[in-house]
């Protein structure tokens, strides 16, 4: 890595650099329907308020801190290119399950995009991408390389003051909207995953933008849930907005009733999440 590329602050958030061991995660729990997670990236400088991957973290500092810091896995392309030995064919590998594989850094690293490459050139494996931000637009290029890829872009609800109460540090909604469009007009398998869903303004207007994109895949799941519960796994921080908002699980319900209405196709919770 380039040393002028070696950044100490994007935004809020500080990035360290840190050889890690693998690069390949064997998927497990939400994600277990797939071979592999791939995180190019430990933290996520996004910092969505309910995010599940803060309670990942190594220390309870960096849970706390969740937002503000990133950790660039600065040895994952040398790690990936082992693989040649052993070709990832046909395996199934979701990126990112722990960060978001676009964020602020990216744009100059480009860590995510060598990491493409690599796997289009010499695995081909099948690939989701999971994101909240238009700079996946930037490796259309590459992505059209892939045999088997799909783009998820997470847009959670369609009023931007509830997605700056949220998800401060993400991208536009509109923006989100604007880019997913992009990647399913060129040709790449797209999905929008609502993901959670958060309180909605308008749902049936929100049905029709979604549909206007032309992506054909959609998702929607209320917060992440554990035994039953409907906010447990998410950040304290969320919780307490869900209760100020009275986003409750019969109002969250009552809005998937009328998106499923509008777009049939749609899937629910974990099982929309399944490889392609
Ligand atoms: S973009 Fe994804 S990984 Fe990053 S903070 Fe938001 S939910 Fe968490």
């Amino acid at each position: 890595m380039e040393n002028d590329l070696k950044k100490r602050m994007i935004g809020t958030s500080k990035i360290e650099y840190k050889k890690v061991s693998s690069i390949l995660t064997k998927a497990t729990g939400f994600m277990n329907t797939y071979d592999f997670t791939l995180n190019p990236y430990s933290g996520c400088s996004f910092g969505c308020t309910y995010c599940y991957a803060a309670f990942f973290s190594k220390s309870e500092q960096l849970k706390s801190n969740w937002g503000h810091w990133v950790h660039v896995k600065e040895n994952a392309l040398d790690l990936l290119i082992k693989f040649r030995k052993k070709p990832l064919y046909g395996k199934t590998i979701y990126m990112s399950s722990v960060t978001d594989p676009y964020m602020p850094i990216e744009k100059d690293l480009m860590l995510t995009r060598d990491l493409l490459k690599e796997l289009a050139e010499f695995h081909q494996p099948r690939l989701v991408i999971q994101t909240r931000s238009p700079l996946v637009t930037r490796d259309i290029d590459l992505l059209k390389q892939f045999i088997s890829v799909q783009v998820n872009m997470t847009i959670t609800t369609d009023s931007e003051d509830v997605r700056k109460v949220f998800e401060p540090l993400c991208p536009s909604n509109a923006t989100r909207m604007k880019a997913i469009k992009e990647v399913n007009d060129s040709g790449i398998d797209s999905c929008i995953t609502m993901t959670p869903l958060l309180p909605i303004e308008n749902a049936e207007q929100f049905a029709s933008n979604l549909k206007s994109t032309g992506v054909k895949n959609f998702i929607v799941q209320p917060f992440h849930s554990e035994r039953g519960k409907f906010v447990r796994g998410t950040r304290d921080s969320a919780l307490h907005i869900i209760k100020k908002m009275e986003w409750s699980l019969d109002e969250y319900k009552r809005v998937e009733s009328i998106l499923v209405k509008h777009i049939p196709e749609i899937r629910i919770g974990k099982k929309g999440f399944k490889p392609i």
